[in-house]
């Protein structure tokens, strides 16, 4: 089990022991997937953990709340504050955090009104989560599954029901023997993976797709956008075809909890020379001196949990 070193979770105010860190089965987002969430990594860095990008993440915990209609009933910084305190009361240093806003029991009624906004974080030890396709590059589908549009639901929060769309073509990858799933959008652009967004390299320029594409504004796409642009490289975010992408020269994927993965094979046909490429390794090896603190260049992005921690009795 994944969660079987968190002994503490973050509950509506409180850190509460693992077996009591329950909702009621007649919880409104249980049945209708009514909640926004967050995917956040905190690194071992040399002064200590630190969490990554946490402004940005809880900025776009509070747009996906706003989407659909939820006050979250905390501060950013009660947050921050909450998410270093979950950390260090497990004793981690490497994790992930997953903050969960959801509306809770009072009524099945659709309209969500009467159901309480509650608040959880949950954090865990979690290895990277494309495993060795990380390291020798990821063998994607494109999936029969379409990303649904903006006018179906808003593409650019991060809510629990739209995560079916993704659960369906993660699945179907898998079931036939990939690595990832790569979705398409309404119109057979590019949208993103399931849990990801995806850069092509050509001719040496960066190229992604943007918020027009149906996709997730992913916080590790702009951390690269920014890496890649400080590089002197040129990027370009436009609509990308899957002619772009078997055309390019590398392609590959970001996310929290993927990172940079590379992407070497589409249905079997390669990308480049099949191999993860000399631009994509240069992002790889850059993002991750970035989450450990090696790069002072965007010490700015690192949150150090001590920062925020308030000590227990
Ligand atoms: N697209 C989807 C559908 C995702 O679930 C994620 C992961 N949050 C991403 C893109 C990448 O976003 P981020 O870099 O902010 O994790």
């Amino acid at each position: 089990m994944a969660f079987e070193h968190t002994r503490w979770v973050w509950m509506n105010g409180k850190c509460v022991p693992w077996a009591e860190a329950t909702v009621h089965v007649s919880a409104h987002a249980l049945h209708y997937g009514s909640g926004v969430f967050e995917g956040i990594r905190c690194y071992q860095t040399s002064e200590g953990p630190a969490v990554f990008r946490l402004d940005a993440h809880l900025e776009r915990f509070d747009a996906s709340a706003h989407a659909y209609q939820m006050v979250i009933p905390y501060s950013k910084s009660d947050l921050a504050q909450a998410i270093c305190e979950t950390i260090a009361q497990n004793g981690f240093t490497d994790c992930y955090v997953r903050p969960i806003s959801y509306r809770g029991s009072s009524s099945l009624n659709l309209h969500p009104r009467s159901c309480p906004v509650e608040v959880s974080i949950l954090v865990w030890p979690w290895g990277k989560y494309l495993g060795e396709a990380t390291e020798r590059g990821a063998r994607i589908t494109i999936s029969r599954w379409q990303k649904f549009s903006s006018q179906m639901m808003p593409t650019t929060a991060k809510a629990c029901g739209q995560y079916l769309n993704s659960i369906l073509a993660a699945q179907e990858a898998s079931d036939r023997g990939f690595d990832e799933a790569l979705l398409l959008n309404i119109d057979g652009e590019l949208a993103e993976g399931s849990g990801e967004n995806i850069f092509l390299v050509r001719d040496g320029k960066l190229l992604t797709n943007g918020h027009s594409d149906s996709i997730l504004l992913g916080i590790t796409r702009d951390c690269v956008i920014r890496i890649a642009s400080d590089l002197g490289w040129k990027v370009e975010t436009s609509s990308l075809s899957l002619k772009d992408l078997m055309d390019s020269d590398e392609a590959f994927f970001t996310g929290t909890a993927a990172e940079v993965v590379p992407i070497t094979e589409v249905d079997g046909q390669r990308i480049g020379d099949g191999q993860p490429g000399p631009c994509t390794r240069t992002i790889q090896r850059i993002f991750s001196d970035v989450t450990a603190g090696r790069d002072s260049r965007y010490r700015a992005w690192l949150h150090p949990v001590a920062a925020s921690r308030r000590t227990y009795a």
